[in-house]
């Protein structure tokens, strides 16, 4: 017989955590299986947009969020050729119109302070280096095994990442695609700023087959990098080293305050980008998958961990409303499950196009691009930004 009120969550990332603290909201006792033996600082920068901080604001998230977030004042697209400014769209007003707030985080810091507000629940335990193995589907839920040990609970959230083993042992075989682009990732000190100023919105560089994202993390301590280009380099993992060499003669060409931008970072890492093919399973019978695991997405709308934190939220608030006191048949919770990927597929949908077109949109090569930058500047800023509602105006 299944415990009625527990819930597994396969992974401690950023969908995971949330999803736990959520669960845990609605009285459901969560215990999340984590591969890693320790929540490593793996990733870089995130943008946390208000849909997303919304989420996080509600569980309680707020001053261990403002600890280590910052708040940029703009978003500045920049001509990678000229260095000359395209358009600056002052991101703050997004805030104090939406009530909640615009972060740049690093994804350790945020991973951490999900953590603490994890370790600080009773209802919710934590397993690291417990990596999930098997999962059994039966009449009134799941039996996972992980760790050494066996598990039964009501429901299964595989929040396991892009490369998922929720996803393939229950659901039928559909791998990422690698898109044929590489984020260079990598962080500086704030004081080593090339032109000695105080960095306070995020800057995106556009250019012929690359662009960059720059912006303040860690307290406004640490500059942030992404550098996306293209190639056939596609290992799986966050965390290969990536050679300074070959990132500077990939920017030769760009504007001499980009270049400096890419010789101060102290280490580089690099990150094939896969993305989840549009169409696969989200559910079946008590398993439901959120985040990557369904439908890791090119970082181009700077939208995966919004919209795993977007899932994890509607998730709980279905499962909430259904079974929250142990009310609710296995069928019950299976018919729920379905109803949470009806609501989210389409939503998602929307922002894994939009983050290809950004794809294409960024890399214009010669006179598209000049087009796209008079396109850019005639829209302006309040029409440009106005055009991101349908994202930061979502409320769970
Ligand atoms: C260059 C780049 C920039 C990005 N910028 C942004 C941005 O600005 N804003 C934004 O919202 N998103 C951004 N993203 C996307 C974001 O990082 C991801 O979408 C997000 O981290 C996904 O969260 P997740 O919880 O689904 O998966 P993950 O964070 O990948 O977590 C999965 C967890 O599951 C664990 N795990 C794996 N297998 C198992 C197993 N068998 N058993 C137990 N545990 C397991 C892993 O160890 C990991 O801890 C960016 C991504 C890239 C590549």
């Amino acid at each position: 017989m299944a415990d009625s009120h527990t819930i597994i969550v396969a992974g401690a990332g950023i969908g995971g955590l949330t999803a736990a603290l959520a669960l845990a909201a609605k009285g459901f006792r969560v215990v999340v299986l984590e591969r890693t033996g320790r929540l490593d600082e793996v990733g870089a920068g995130l943008q946390l947009s208000p849909n997303a901080s919304r989420v996080l604001v509600d569980l309680g998230l707020r001053s261990r969020l403002e600890a280590c977030a910052v708040t940029p004042d703009a978003v500045t697209a920049i001509n990678a050729r000229s260095g000359r400014s395209i358009v600056r769209m002052p991101i703050g007003d997004v805030a104090t119109r939406t009530g909640s707030p615009y972060w740049v985080v690093h994804r350790a810091d945020l991973q951490a302070a999900l953590a603490l507000q994890v370790a600080a629940h009773p209802a919710i335990e934590l397993r690291l280096g417990c990596a999930l193995d098997d999962v059994t589907l039966h009449a009134d839920g799941v039996t996972v095994s992980g760790g050494g040990g066996l598990e039964q609970a009501l429901a299964l959230i595989g929040a396991d990442g892009i490369w998922s083993a929720v996803r393939g042992r229950v659901f039928p075989k559909i791998e990422p695609m690698f898109s044929g682009l590489i984020a260079w990732r990598g962080t500086f000190a704030a004081e080593a700023m090339p032109d000695g100023e105080k960095l306070r919105g995020v800057q995106l560089w556009l250019g012929p087959d690359a662009h960059l994202v720059v912006y303040p993390i860690s307290g406004g301590r640490r500059i942030n990098l992404v550098a996306v280009v293209d190639g056939s380099w596609s290992q799986r993992g966050w965390s290969a080293r990536g050679e300074l060499t070959e990132i500077i003669a990939r920017f030769a060409h760009w504007a001499g305050s980009a270049r400096a931008l890419i010789g101060a970072v102290e280490r580089w890492t690099r990150w094939a980008l896969f993305a989840m093919p549009d169409g696969g399973a989200w559910n079946q019978g008590p398993v439901a998958l959120l985040g990557d695991a369904s439908h890791g997405m090119l970082p181009f709308a700077a939208q995966g961990a919004g919209m795993a934190i977007e899932d994890a939220a509607v998730l709980a608030a279905g499962l909430g409303a259904s079974h929250g006191d142990g009310r609710g048949t296995a069928a019950e919770v299976a018919a729920t499950l379905q109803r949470y990927a009806a609501l989210r597929r389409p939503r998602v949908k929307r922002v894994q196009r939009l983050a290809r077109q950004n794809g294409m949109i960024y890399h214009l090569p010669g006179a598209a691009a000049l087009a796209r930058d008079i396109a850019m500047r005639t829209l302006g800023p309040d029409r440009l930004l106005a055009r991101q509602n349908w994202i930061y105006d979502w409320r769970p």
